[in-house]
C-alpha cells in the first residue's frame, strides 16, 4: 500500500471498504500542478491586487485539503469559504492564513469565529454590531450593489455611516462587493455596480477593496481593486463559459469499462429504450452514473473520449452506469478495466456543462462522494 502510494501519488480512498479499491468504477483525477499554474496565471492577471482563492463547497467539489494545501504552497495567502463550518475545516488544515467567511456570523456564532481566527464578511448592520460586541478582530464589509443577495444596501450603508462609535470600534480590513454580470464584459451593470460601490464606500472609513471573482479578474482595470477572489478559474472552468479559456483543465472525470458488448443483432440501450444500436458496433458500459454527478440529461447528448478519441454517450444515463459507443476504437485497443474520459483534456468541462444546460460550477460541485479522488502534484 505504501509502495503503491509512493509510486502513484494517489490519495487513499475515502471509504473504509477494506483498503484501497484497485479498480474504482469512477475516478476524479485532480491535477494540483495545473491548479497551481492557474493560480499563478490569475495572480499575474490581477497585477498589483492580492489574489485570494475561493475554496467553498469542498473547493468546488475537488477536495478542500489537497486543494488548499497546494494553493498555499503556490503562494496563496488568503482564502474565502462560504460557511463557518467550512472555515473551521480549513483552519484545521492551514493554521496561519487569513480565512474569510462569506456568510458572516449568525447571532451568537461570533465566539466561534474568534476561537478559530476566522475573518467574517459582515453583511448587515446587525452583524457589524454583533462582531464589535464580541470584540472580534479584522472583518470585511460586504456592500450589495446589484445582486440583492448578501451585503448592505444603500440605506444600511447610510445607517452605518451615522454610527461613528460603531465604525471606530470596527477593524475594517476590506470593503467588498460582488458583480452580477462579470461574465458578460459588455453588460452595462458592471460599470453601474462599480459606480455604486465607489459612491457607497466613500461614506465609510477607507479600506482595501475587493470586487472581482474569476470573470471579474478578466475584466481587469478598476474591477481588480486591491484584492481579487477567483474560484472557478482556479479549478479549470472558463470564467466566461465559452471562447478561449485563460486557464487549463484541472479535473478529469473517468469511468471504468465494466463490460464491452459487441452488437451482433440490433438492440436498444438503457432505460426507456431511447437508443438503438445496430450491428456491427461495440458498446462500453462505464461505472459512472447520475449518482456520481454525471447529469442524467446527457444521455444521447454528450460525448466522452477514449485515449483522445471522441465517442458518443448512448442511451439514458442510469444511477451507476452509462453507455458509450466505442465502435470507432480499433478492436485490440480497448479492454474491460480501461478508463474512459467523461470530461477532462479532450471533452472540456465547459462543453459538458453547456450540453447539460448548466455551468461548470454545478457540474464540479455536484460530483459525488462515491468517486475516488486521485491527486497528482501533491509533493
Ligand atoms: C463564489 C464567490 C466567488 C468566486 O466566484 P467564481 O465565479 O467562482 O470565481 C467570489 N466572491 C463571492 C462573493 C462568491 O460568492
Amino acid at each position: 500500500m505504501s509502495a503503491r502510494k509512493a509510486a502513484t501519488d494517489e490519495a487513499a480512498p475515502q471509504r473504509d471498504a477494506g483498503g484501497p479499491d484497485a479498480a474504482p468504477p469512477g475516478v476524479l483525477r485532480v491535477d494540483l500542478d495545473a491548479l497551481a499554474r492557474n493560480y499563478r496565471k490569475l495572480r499575474a492577471l490581477a497585477g498589483a491586487a492580492e489574489c485570494a482563492a475561493v475554496v467553498k463547497a469542498d473547493a468546488y467539489g475537488l477536495g478542500l485539503g489537497p486543494v488548499a494545501e497546494r494553493l498555499a504552497r503556490a503562494g496563496c495567502r488568503r482564502f474565502f469559504v462560504a460557511t463557518l463550518r467550512e472555515g473551521v475545516a480549513l483552519r484545521r488544515l492551514l493554521a496561519d492564513v487569513p480565512i474569510s467567511v462569506l456568510e458572516g456570523p449568525a447571532a451568537g456564532a461570533e465566539p466561534r469565529f474568534v476561537d478559530f481566527g476566522l475573518t467574517p464578511v459582515l453583511n448587515t448592520v446587525a452583524q457589524v454590531e454583533g462582531w464589535v460586541r464580541a470584540g472580534g478582530g479584522p472583518a470585511a464589509l460586504h456592500l450589495d450593489t446589484g445582486m440583492a443577495r448578501l451585503g448592505l444596501g444603500a440605506a444600511e450603508v447610510e445607517e452605518l455611516a451615522g454610527r461613528r462609535e460603531l465604525l471606530r470600534a470596527l477593524r475594517l480590513d476590506c470593503i467588498m462587493t460582488h458583480l452580477a454580470c462579470a461574465d458578460e464584459p459588455g453588460h452595462a451593470l458592471n460599470a453601474r455596480q462599480l459606480e455604486i460601490f465607489d459612491t457607497l464606500r466613500r461614506r465609510l472609513p477607507a479600506a482595501r477593496t475587493s470586487i472581482a471573482n474569476s470573470a471579474g479578474v478578466l475584466l481587469g482595470g478598476a474591477y481588480l481593486g486591491d484584492l481579487v477572489r477567483p474560484g472557478i478559474a482556479l479549478y479549470g472552468g472558463n470564467p466566461r463559459g465559452t471562447g478561449p479559456s485563460p486557464v487549463e483543465p484541472v479535473a478529469t472525470l473517468e469511468g471504468r469499462i465494466l463490460q464491452l458488448r459487441d452488437v451482433t443483432a440490433a438492440t436498444t440501450v438503457g432505460y426507456g429504450a431511447t437508443h438503438r444500436a445496430e450491428p456491427p458496433s461495440r458498446l462500453a458500459v462505464l461505472g459512472v452514473g447520475y449518482a456520481d454527478g454525471y447529469p442524467r440529461c446527457l444521455g444521447n447528448r454528450a460525448q466522452a473520449a477514449y485515449r483522445g478519441l471522441r465517442v458518443p454517450v448512448v442511451g439514458r444515463v442510469s444511477m451507476d452506469l452509462l453507455c458509450v459507443d466505442v465502435s470507432a476504437v480499433a478492436r485490440g485497443e480497448i479492454s474491460v478495466g480501461d478508463y474512459v474520459e467523461l470530461f477532462g483534456p479532450t471533452v472540456a468541462l465547459d462543453e459538458i456543462a453547456a450540453s447539460a444546460g448548466t455551468l461548470a460550477y454545478e457540474i464540479l460541485t455536484g460530483l459525488g462522494a462515491r468517486l475516488e479522488r486521485r491527486y497528482t502534484g501533491r509533493e
